[in-house]
């Protein structure tokens, strides 16, 4: 079991979490309550130069731990295959204008071809990115995803698979994220993570709860303590790894978006002590 976090050095924030607020008014926010970190999503870097958006927030002092998101790379054709490519090198390329050290990869799953036909796509289209991803000095974390999510989000459902992927592609380039929504569930999931750090493979740590009943199937993630993972349990197994990166909180909720976003993050704060 982990120790219990006591400051918020290590919590670090999504930006869709505050969906509500742009992302000027969430880093205002998450660093006066001292909150070290921010995971920014792309759509909030619409319309913004993101160089100085990256400035504006080291200068709020909230590292910035990751860019949301990259992926999406299997397709039936070879047109939909290159035109996803194209868009993990843009989002390699704004990641790297930001000054953030990752890109998460949402693999993707294409309906109409089996799951290991996406599966060969996604290594393949990882594979294609390495260059890219090292001239940029950018990370591509895969995420594996809920088995709920398997039909058309993502063809990598469990940590064994990203372990096998990550394992295969073999570079300093790739890594994986472990997002606790996605594997809580997986009587693996401890022997998976040992597995991930002793290859070095451990590159971020995606933190919320798993409400009963889960309302929709995207936009009703529970608050740490909603819901019925042992968030601390998972914690303590990670940071066995010699994981020392940020708690990230990522929360998509209809419910949450609705409420006063500063009472929000007061709860996020204080979930956050109790309960990660
Ligand atoms: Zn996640």
């Amino acid at each position: 079991m982990a120790k219990e976090l006591t400051d918020l050095s290590r919590l670090c924030i999504h930006t869709i979490t505050t969906k509500p607020w742009p992302i000027e008014k969430s880093a205002q926010e998450f660093s006066k309550k001292g909150v070290g970190g921010i995971t920014v999503w792309r759509d909030a870097l619409q319309g913004r130069n993101i160089a100085e958006t990256g400035k504006m927030l080291r200068e709020l002092n909230l590292e910035i731990v990751s860019l949301c998101r990259g992926g999406f790379f299997p397709a039936l054709d070879q047109k939909g295959r290159q035109a996803a490519l194209e868009d993990n090198f843009r989002a390699i390329d704004e990641a790297e204008a930001l000054g953030a050290p990752m890109v998460v990869l949402v693999c993707g799953a294409a309906p109409g071809q089996s799951l290991a036909e996406s599966r060969k796509q996604i290594q393949e289209g990882i594979a294609a990115c390495l260059d890219h991803a090292k001239a940029a000095g950018v990370k591509l974390t895969i995420e594996p995803l809920h088995p709920m999510y398997a039909g058309d989000r993502s063809a990598v459902n469990t940590l064994a698979q990203a372990n096998d992927m990550a394992e295969a592609l073999q570079s300093p380039w790739v890594g994986i994220a472990v997002d606790i929504y996605h594997l809580w569930w997986d009587a693996d999931l401890q022997n998976q993570l040992i597995r991930a750090g002793k290859n070095g493979n451990l590159s971020a740590f995606h933190i919320c709860d798993w409400k009963t009943p889960t309302l929709d199937m995207l936009n009703d993630r529970g608050l740490m303590g909603e819901g019925c993972i042992d968030i601390r349990q998972i914690r303590g197994w990670v940071e066995s790894t010699g994981f020392t990166g940020f708690n990230e909180v990522e929360v998509f909720s209809n419910i949450h978006w609705k409420e006063d976003q500063h009472v929000f993050l007061d709860k996020i704060v204080d979930a956050y002590l109790k309960h990660a």
